[in-house]
């Protein structure tokens, strides 16, 4: 059973400025969108308590999210043919080798891999929740260093990782400062923290079927997410609202620094934030756009039904 738990706003501490705006998301479960009105930190609130996402984490969330892993085609497994190492190296010195790389929510370790091939590093190292990836990483070379970010497991690596990965994993975390803070700890002096979310100004598909989710605590956009970094001793070396290889993504690279760096704290983002969602919702409930999804599903599902039956050739007796 899912038990729910309310949150103040982890940039700016708000519990009670805060408004709600969808109370449904994809695949019909309650997902109640908030947005803070002092800072524009879109969040969940309520949402589920920390043993419900667990459960969720470790028993359910690959036949919700990671179905292609049931496909034969490499093409369909969008995580391999992610672009980090270009960003990586289009944005820091080309030829770096590294000492050790983390990447959390690694999945089966298809991301890693990519580095593995191009000999970026001499050890490779991986945090995931979902319990079947284990035996995968371990036979890839990597280490499996824990199947929960929360736990105390920065105590074994002080100042270890040159590069730790999050591709789309913060917007997923139940407290992402405290995450962030952790990852710190176990960053070299110079070390690269790569983050890539969804973009919550430049939000894809449908809010409610898509944008919307129960996994998705907190829903970033450009100021957000560099507050949330500041917050958590961070400075931004570059961030990009999209680039050649993926139009709505946010990713930024970032370095630890020892500076309390400002806040962006003001309405206007909360009212551009608000204006975003809104507009969206509203063009969602319209007829004519519900038709059209109506008509996009059912051609989809006719498609589907005579592949599975087409191709079995009928033999009478
Ligand atoms: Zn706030």
């Amino acid at each position: 059973m899912e038990k729910f738990e309310n949150v103040d706003c982890a940039i700016c501490n708000s519990s009670e400025n805060l408004e709600t705006i969808s109370e449904k998301g994809q695949f019909g479960i309650p997902t109640f969108v908030s947005i803070c009105k002092d800072c524009g930190l879109s969040f969940l609130n309520p949402r589920w308590d920390q043993a419900t996402y667990l459960n969720f984490y470790t028993k359910k969330y690959d036949k919700y999210y990671r179905t292609y892993k049931n496909t034969k085609d490499p093409k369909v497994d969008p995580v391999s043919y992610y672009p980090i190492i270009r960003r990586l190296k289009s944005t820091f010195e080309p030829n770096q080798k590294f000492g050790n790389i983390l990447d959390i929510g690694s999945g089966d370790g298809s991301k890693l891999n990519n580095f593995i091939e191009n000999k970026m590093a001499d050890n490779y190292y991986a945090i995931e929740p979902s319990a079947p990836h284990e035996e995968e990483l371990k036979a890839k070379g990597i280490e499996f260093v824990s199947n929960d970010v929360d736990s105390d497991w920065d105590k074994k690596y002080p100042n270890h990782f040159d590069i730790i990965i999050m591709r789309h994993v913060l917007e997923h975390c139940l407290d992402p400062v405290q995450v962030l803070q952790k990852l710190k700890n176990v960053l070299t002096k110079d070390g690269i923290l790569y983050i890539a979310v969804p973009n919550a100004f430049q939000p894809n598909g449908s809010f409610t079927d898509y944008f919307f989710r129960v996994v998705h605590t907190y829903y970033f956009n450009k100021i957000s997410l560099k507050n949330i970094l500041h917050k958590s001793g961070y400075e931004v070396v570059s961030m990009k609202e999209g680039d050649q290889h993926h139009d709505e993504e946010l990713f930024v690279f970032a370095k630890k620094t020892e500076v309390n760096l400002p806040l962006e704290i003001t309405s206007n983002t909360y009212e551009l934030q608000r204006k975003i969602f809104v507009d969206g919702l509203k063009k969602e409930a319209q007829l004519s756009y519900k038709t059209k999804r109506m008509l996009k599903n059912t051609v989809a599902t006719i498609v589907k039904m005579k592949k599975s039956v087409f191709p079995k050739p009928i033999i009478k007796g």
